[in-house]
């Protein structure tokens, strides 16, 4: 009889993998070794017909070195230099390692920006998908050397959870320089324990994680486990593993007890409502009334001009607003379909009036429950 692990990486084909900075990289910059081993394993996979996404880091550890910098770098143009100067090297790596094994890469670089832009996301997902098709290994990093706070996806945990949410991966796999999520920190603690199954990503489990992390990397144990819980609610399996042991990506796929293994949710979110709540910044608020808020939390309806009690902000027609109540507590977020203006005029109206106040309607709510995702109370969403 399979046991849990097992049934549950049984069906998988299609594989996000990350790897981070403190696993690429040893004293004398990108470890090339290693590199070629976690190419000759991911070949390995693609002969077996798993379809195989990579997000790197690397680029600015690999820079750093070249530059002969020694520990963190701090100015932002200082990462973003060293980005632009470590990013070909990795490629280069990658590409003269995969080519050994006959397969060819591809290189994607983004910032948040254009993952918040649906054209631009439904584009890159139709690059992925083609680059899959053809037998080709994306490779994504983020774009260090452009990226501003404001588009800046932070760390490749989180660029990575949304490629998989992208790619609609069936496993998510985070490779990492420790063996996995464990009971407290194991780099303060002798006791610390691994955790081999979160069946259920609850707050206990978020609150052990700490921001602890290597000389080389950005995000810490915090944020891949932010990440698996960004998968997981997307119906994603994720296993945090370590990057360095051998055969780690056979084993993992074999059902082996290898680093930590999050379940997927039942009741999963749906894409566009995954890409409202988690990759969208709102452009302002809209509050709401008492029967509003029971209608959106109990009852799953629309947002309807009645309901709304003020605006805050100026946006347009298409934009990410947040939903909260009196209390300035945010139920939900969502797309409006009116300008800020627009809604300021029908506000506390019933529908009926739209098209008599504004001189058009073309729709009854203000925003639709197809493109709302409801964030109080929803431990789903609750980040
Ligand atoms: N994008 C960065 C790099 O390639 C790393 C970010 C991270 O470690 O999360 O160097």
């Amino acid at each position: 009889m399979k046991n849990i692990r097992q049934e549950t990486l049984a069906h998988v084909k299609k594989l996000l993998i990350k790897v981070g900075s403190a696993v690429l990289t040893g004293a004398d910059g990108l470890d090339l070794k290693i590199i070629d081993s976690l190419v000759a394993e991911i070949t390995e996979l693609v002969r077996q017909g798993y379809a195989v996404v990579l997000v790197t880091s690397g680029a600015i550890a690999s820079g750093k070195n070249r530059m002969g910098i020694v520990g963190k770098l701090k100015s932002m143009p200082e990462k973003q230099a060293a980005a632009a100067i470590g990013q070909g090297r990795l490629m280069r790596v990658y590409s003269k390692a995969f080519e050994k094994n006959d397969l060819c890469v591809a290189q994607i670089l983004l910032t948040l920006s254009d993952l918040t832009d649906r054209q631009r996301y439904l584009n890159i997902r139709n690059t992925l998908s083609t680059l899959m098709q053809w037998g080709v290994i994306p490779i994504i990093n983020e774009n260090d050397t452009v990226a501003v706070d404001e588009i800046k996806f932070g760390d490749n945990d989180n660029l990575a959870a949304m490629i998989a949410n992208i790619i609609e991966a069936d496993l998510f796999i985070n490779l990492t320089n420790t063996a996995g999520l464990h009971d407290c920190n194991p780099s303060e603690s002798k006791k610390a324990r691994l955790i081999p199954l979160v069946r259920e990503l609850s707050e206990e489990i978020e609150a052990i994680a700490t921001d602890d992390t290597s000389s080389v990397g950005t995000g810490g144990m915090k944020s891949k486990v932010i990440a698996a819980k960004k998968v997981t609610v997307s119906g994603i399996p994720c296993v945090i593993a370590p990057g360095k042991r051998k055969k780690v990506l056979a084993d993992i796929l074999a059902g082996k007890e290898i680093g930590t293994l999050f379940l997927p949710v039942a009741d999963r979110l749906n894409s566009k409502k995954y890409w409202i709540a988690f990759t969208l910044r709102p452009r302002g608020r809209l509050v709401i009334d008492d029967g509003a808020k029971k209608a959106l939390l109990e009852k799953g309806k629309s947002l309807l001009p009645s309901g709304i009690i003020d605006v805050e902000g100026n946006f347009a027609l298409g934009d990410p607003v947040s939903c909260v109540d009196a209390e300035g507590i945010t139920m939900a977020k969502g797309l409006v379909n009116f300008s800020s203006d627009e809604i300021r005029k029908i506000m506390g109206m019933k529908t009926a009036k739209i098209s008599q106040i504004l001189g058009h309607k073309d729709y009854d709510e203000v925003i639709h429950r197809d493109n709302l995702a409801i964030t109080e109370n929803n431990p789903k969403i609750r980040i």
